[in-house]
């Protein structure tokens, strides 16, 4: 409340009104004056006031109209109501209709006094109160804002905490699935190489010990001979698994290196279908293709690629077939499709094979061997030239897979390697 409580005094007699004021400036009030209703409501509606002070009985109305303009204005100003003797019961009908109090005229100066001092000190309770009531609504409302900020934080968090969970157990899944897979395959040229050597060596030895003819010793030398081809033909299988393995530890510490040059992609694929098709006889590889300009790429890696593409296509078709390996232009640059008419791979499998250790969970996928690391290898090199690859399929029809190189990766120079190390070498 201000320093100086403001005062409204309203009497239809002017000496009344004159020496109220009087009084009341003493105590160190601000006091307006009215002489009727009109004037008082006039003030009301121009001022708010701390208390107002009025008779009950104007010439122009009724000191309760006064009092009703008084709380619809501001309903916290304390009023107290002028009468005389004769209208005591018009005062108790205006302390119902919510005036403080009421004095009987003429009222001494020290009733009057305390009467006022009383109601300003209640207008002040009252204001206090009310601003009490208002920090403690903001407070409320500010920890409710916070509770609820503090709930979402929590819920927000609390998600993320489970997602990061579940990626962890399906790396976990994942690796372990793998561990057994990368066991497995490693295992098996191992205990067909073991298998034959044994052999192999009990021959040698049998012929070392016993005495036997020149034919014979002919003989079992030819057999020998066929089991250490054998062998080294697991050797090489070995040796590509380690490789692959190196290759994905490489790609995921980022010690992949690429030397560019200008590469023909047509002879390229030429290359790769004449030398994959001494692998099989159950297929047949051939190669259309369109003129195309040379790219800058690593051929080493992209011919990694290809390979990686014709041997599962030749893998993942058990009941042979055509193999076709097409290569073209188009606005993006060079495109190359290898297509099968093999076991195909579900719609949802689609983008997921190109994911780290991702096989199949497919009966007729699983059958034949692969830690699935190829198509991630892959997915990789292209990448960093600034390609695409992707595939599309019908299931036991037969896939397409799809490599988009452009003409020149991105920080490459025709001739020169992209990476500073690279050229160190
Ligand atoms: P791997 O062949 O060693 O399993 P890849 O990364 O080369 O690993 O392939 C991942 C998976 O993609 C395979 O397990 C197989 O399910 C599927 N896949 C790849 N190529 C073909 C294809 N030509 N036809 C059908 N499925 C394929």
């Amino acid at each position: 409340m201000r320093e100086q409580p403001k005062v409204l005094v309203v009497d239809d007699e002017e000496s009344v009104v004159i020496t109220i004021k009087a009084i009341l400036q003493l105590d160190g009030y601000d006091v307006v004056t009215a002489t009727s209703a009109t004037q008082a409501r006039e003030a009301v509606r121009a001022t708010e006031f701390d208390l107002v002070l009025s008779d009950l009985r104007l010439e122009d109305g009724d000191g309760l109209d006064v009092l009703r303009a008084v709380r619809e204005r501001s309903p916290d100003t304390v009023t107290i109501m002028l009468t005389g003797y004769a209208s005591l019961e018009s005062a108790i009908q205006a302390l119902r209709a919510g005036a403080y109090d009421y004095l009987i005229k003429p009222s001494e100066v020290e009733e009057l006094r305390s009467t006022v001092g009383r109601g300003i000190e209640r207008r002040r309770l009252g204001l206090e109160l009310r601003a009490r009531v208002t920090d403690l609504e903001r407070a409320n409302r500010e920890i409710a804002e916070l509770n609820s900020s503090l709930q979402r934080r929590v819920d927000e968090a609390t998600a993320e905490l489970k997602e990061k969970y579940e990626q962890l157990k399906e790396l976990d899944r994942t690796k372990s699935q793998f561990l057994s897979m990368a066991s497995h395959e490693l295992k098996t040229p191992i205990t067909a190489m073991s298998g034959f050597l044994q052999v192999g060596l009990r021959r040698v030895r049998r012929l070392v010990e016993g005495n036997a003819s020149e034919a014979q010793v002919r003989e079992a030398l030819r057999s020998v001979l066929e089991q250490l081809e054998i062998v080294y033909r697991q050797t090489g299988k070995l040796a590509r698994l380690v490789d692959e393995l190196l290759d994905v530890s490489r790609i995921q510490t980022g010690r992949i290196e690429f030397r560019y040059g200008d590469v023909d992609l047509g002879e390229l694929a030429q290359e790769v279908a004449t030398r994959m098709q001494l692998t099989t006889t159950a297929h047949e590889i051939s190669v259309t293709r369109g003129p195309t300009d040379k790219i800058v790429a690593d051929r080493d890696h992209i011919e990694q690629v290809l390979n990686n593409l014709v041997t599962n296509a030749i893998k993942y078709s058990p009941a042979g077939g055509p193999i076709v390996i097409d290569v073209r232009d188009e606005p993006e640059g060079v495109r190359v499709a290898v297509s099968d008419q093999g076991i195909g791979i579900p719609d949802k499998e689609l983008d997921a094979i190109f994911g780290l250790f991702y096989r199949s969970p497919d009966r007729a996928a699983r059958d034949a061997a692969g830690m699935g690391l190829g198509l991630y290898i892959s997915r990789e090199i292209v990448a960093r030239h600034g390609g695409r690859i992707w595939a599309e399929s019908v299931p036991e029809r037969g896939s397409t897979f799809f490599v988009v190189l452009p003409e020149m990766p991105v920080g490459a120079t025709r001739g020169e390697p992209a990476q500073p190390s690279a050229a160190r070498r």
